[in-house]
């Protein structure tokens, strides 16, 4: 979705999802919130999180950090 209106097959962009809400690619228009990287949002949430979401990668790292203690350790070993 842009200024210019959707570019998505059939012209038809479907407006975000709960999830999105805290996205910064989240754009409100004069038909409502829509993505502005996504045409289809609840499609990017049917399978875990968005690959695009700005909200989530952020906590998503601090988890992947968390979530490597075992490597942490090998390094600390070296
Ligand atoms: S990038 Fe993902 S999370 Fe963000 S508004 Fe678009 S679909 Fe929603």
């Amino acid at each position: 979705m842009s200024a210019k209106g959707c570019s998505y097959s059939e012209g038809i962009c479907h407006k975000i999802v709960e999830k999105c809400q805290g996205c910064n690619r989240g754009a409100e228009y004069s038909t409502g919130w829509f993505c502005s990287a996504c045409p289809d949002p609840s499609v990017k949430w049917k399978s875990g999180n968005c690959n695009m979401a700005s909200h989530v990668s952020a906590a998503a790292e601090a988890k992947k950090a968390k979530i490597n203690p075992l490597k942490a350790s090998k390094r600390a070993r070296r």
